[in-house]
């Protein structure tokens, strides 16, 4: 009997995306294989790690990074190197965190995920009124109203990666730098473009977030950390176990090097979220992969899967969005009527994108799909339009 037969456990199709709620995507083969032969020896975590930097400093640009459970957790870990830095006093009083604390951004980036610069002890300071979201206007924070929040107690400036953020990357890393603090960017789902692993790092950040579980194809409790070394240092001592004899402690030269700190400090804020061994060695390979597949590949693959699920709809309208991800989206009418496809779609365990629910669109991601799931789901959703639209393929 299989594991999951064992356990009572059925599997869904994910057709929302690498979504964490639905446990993330599918792993290929390669990745699985390195996971296992990583589960299958053991390591000093410092080697494992200081591996990684090598491969995300040759990946992003970055002078050093290291594999973290995921983009929440690297934010966490960013916001604790923010204000820490390499002092061990500082490090060993997070989450009650010294003077240095707040972490200023744009009031219309604010998000669920910000939630993690708190966990570590930072406090978010708003700044601006997003007059153009709110519907009442064309504004939204200015530059110059970042530039006035930065004071003595600033850790970041915290940027969230967006097509549409403003201000600009640029114009913050400008204010920030010139106020002398780092600029920390959450682009956990900003990948593909594949150029967005340099972009955010080339145009000024110091630190950098991405998801390893989205469209890396990582370990779904994966995510990057990258930037400036002492800051890379600073996060990744924060995350390590460190119970061993001081003096046996060196940070390996991808890290700066443990001269800097006059003491080694206790257990750190992101101790509660390690990466492990296969974690680190998943990531790295399913990095490797990525970088080879590249862009135009990768979107040929997401088509193929997308016409392979229209195939199945036979006559069921529905159209093919490009992007840097293809999607298909299926128009409902209005809101009512694609939350009542979507409900019977889930009844037959089947799970669509609702981030346009409220316009009255489904839309099938390609990315979290396995094969064998291409027939069932387009015959799912022809199913559930006929009953629920009525319309007769
Ligand atoms: C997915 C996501 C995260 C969290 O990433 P994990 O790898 O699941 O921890 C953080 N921020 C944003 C904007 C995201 O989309």
């Amino acid at each position: 009997m299989s594991a999951l037969a064992a356990l009572g456990l059925a599997p869904i199709i994910n057709a929302a995306g690498t979504v964490t709620r639905l446990s993330g995507g599918i792993l290929a083969p390669e990745v699985v294989a390195a996971m296992a032969e990583a589960s299958a020896a053991c390591f000093d975590m410092l080697d494992l790690q200081a591996a990684a930097s090598r491969e995300i400093a040759a990946a992003t640009g970055a002078e050093a990074g290291i594999v973290t459970g995921g983009a929440s957790a690297a934010l966490l870990l960013g916001a604790a190197a923010c204000m820490a830095g390499l002092d061990p006093v500082a490090m060993n009083a997070l989450p009650a965190a010294g003077p240095r604390r707040d972490f200023v951004m744009s009031r219309s980036q604010r998000n669920m995920y910000d939630r993690a610069l708190e966990v570590a002890g930072g406090r978010i300071v708003e700044v601006g009124i997003p007059d153009r979201f709110s519907g009442a206007g064309v504004r939204d924070a200015s530059a110059g109203e970042i530039a006035a929040a930065i004071g003595p107690n600033t850790a970041a400036v915290f940027w969230v990666a967006q097509p549409w953020s403003e201000p600009s990357l640029e114009e913050v890393v400008r204010v920030a730098h010139a106020a002398g603090v780092p600029v920390l960017v959450d682009a956990a789902a900003q990948l593909p473009p594949l150029a967005h692993l340099r972009g955010f790092l080339e145009a000024g950040a110091d630190l950098v977030a991405f998801s390893g579980g989205k469209a890396i194809g990582g370990p779904q409790a994966s995510g990057i950390l990258a930037g400036r070394r002492k800051l890379v240092a600073s996060a990744l001592l924060q995350m390590l176990d460190l119970d061993l004899p001081e003096a046996q402690f060196r940070l390996p030269p991808e890290f700066a090097g443990n001269a800097l700190m006059p003491f080694l400090p206790r257990h750190g804020i992101g101790r509660s979220c390690k990466a492990g061994k296969e974690e680190v060695v998943g990531l790295l390979v399913a990095l490797r992969r990525f970088l080879a597949e590249g862009e135009a590949p990768r979107q040929a693959r997401m088509l193929a899967r997308l016409r392979a699920v229209q195939a199945a709809m036979g006559s069921t309208p529905c159209e093919i969005a490009e992007g840097p991800t293809p999607l298909l989206l299926l128009r409902c009418g209005d809101a009512a009527a694609a939350a009542r496809v979507e409900a019977a779609l889930r009844a037959r365990r089947v799970h669509v994108n609702q981030g346009r629910l409220r316009d009255g669109v489904l839309v099938v991601h390609p990315a979290a799909l396995a094969e064998r799931d291409l027939v069932p789901l387009g015959q799912a959703l022809a199913a559930a339009f006929a009953s629920d639209l009525g319309w007769a393929p």
